[in-house]
């Protein structure tokens, strides 16, 4: 098998950091990361990219009517009360996109959806927490379905989901799994990588993910396709692309490199290699954050080009994988 090169965004807005952060100290970077979804895009036709857009569902809406229309009556009660974005669309934001870009992402998801190649996927509807104190298997299943009606009421079947902070149980992949979405971006299961509640995100965890972007701290190595199990398939992460950092410069040239290293490494050995981040990590520093994007996108070609390395989006791996084999749980 010759080696996926795979792609996927976490598309969210303020959505996915609202939590802890506000629009007077992220809001610019949510702005900037709208005006670098296109510039991305053409990157990703320039360069024959298939992607995937895990987008959180309140996104679908073009009204924030069409936002409370869609709302679960069972809402996860999280212990930590800020955590749940139900609150805001209660009356903390505009009424459209034009009111308010921070919370409305339609015109930006349509141009997703126009771009060939790309797939439209989900980041939950609310941008659910599912390792977090207070949360319910039922209030996730609701969510889910929330997910896939504003989906489906702007056209998209939903078959790929990319759970919010990577928090997900077994338990959480056979409701998904029940409504139809089949494959899933899972964690490495290695230490500092595999999935966890935010408690357990220590210094250590932050210190040992920063140093292993730019050389070899945790051994890992990446699958040769995706795996199957109980009808969901594992499209598992391998790196997430660091945002490009001004004040060193040198760890983002040291980042890139790592990157393109693995990714010659999967070529070679006929592996996947996936890479992830959110729009808003290109918010800040635009121009070298694309520039960086492109040397990544370039280095792909070049594997293309040697080593017949494929750009495949989540759920044409987990397709290809079916036809390969049956379950290898
Ligand atoms: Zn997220």
């Amino acid at each position: 098998m010759t080696g996926k090169f795979i792609v996927s965004l976490d598309f969210e807005l303020m959505w996915g950091v609202r939590y802890h952060m506000g629009r007077d100290d992220y809001g610019d970077a949510v702005l900037g990361g709208r005006q670098a979804i296109p510039e991305i895009l053409k990157l990703f036709s320039q360069y024959g990219v298939h992607a995937t857009w895990a987008t959180v569902g309140l996104l679908f809406a073009r009204t924030r009517k069409e936002m409370l229309d869609y709302i679960p009556d069972d809402l996860p009660k999280y212990t930590n009360a800020s955590l749940s974005n139900y609150e805001a669309i209660q009356g903390d934001i505009g009424e459209n996109e034009k009111e308010d870009p921070y919370h409305f992402g339609r015109s930006l998801l349509d141009l997703v959806a126009e771009t060939p190649g790309q797939e439209v996927a989900t980041h939950t509807f609310s941008h659910f927490y599912c390792l977090e104190d207070g949360q319910t298997l039922s209030a996730f299943k609701a969510d889910i379905q929330s997910a896939k009606a504003i989906a489906k009421s702007a056209g998209h079947e939903l078959k790929s989901i990319v759970f919010p902070r990577n928090q997900y149980h077994d338990d959480h992949v056979e409701i998904c799994v029940a409504e139809g979405i089949t494959t899933f971006r899972g964690q490495p299961d290695v230490f500092a990588y595999r999935t966890m509640a935010n408690r357990d995100v220590t210094p250590l965890v932050r210190g040992v993910r920063l140093l292993d972007s730019i050389m070899p701290v945790v051994p890992r190595t990446d699958p040769r396709r995706p795996k199957q199990c109980a009808g969901a398939t594992d499209v598992k992460a391998s790196r997430f692309l660091r945002p490009w950092r001004s004040s060193l410069p040198a760890y983002s040239t040291l980042h890139l490199n790592r990157i393109r290293s693995e990714m010659r490494t999967a070529a070679q050995q006929g592996r996947q290699f996936h890479l992830w981040w959110h729009p808003h990590n290109f918010g800040r520093n635009a121009r070298e954050n694309l520039m960086q994007l492109e040397k990544v996108l370039e280095e792909y070609a070049r594997l293309r080009l040697s080593h017949g390395m494929e750009s495949v989006t989540m759920s044409d791996a987990a397709r290809e994988t079916q036809l390969v084999r049956g379950a290898n749980c």
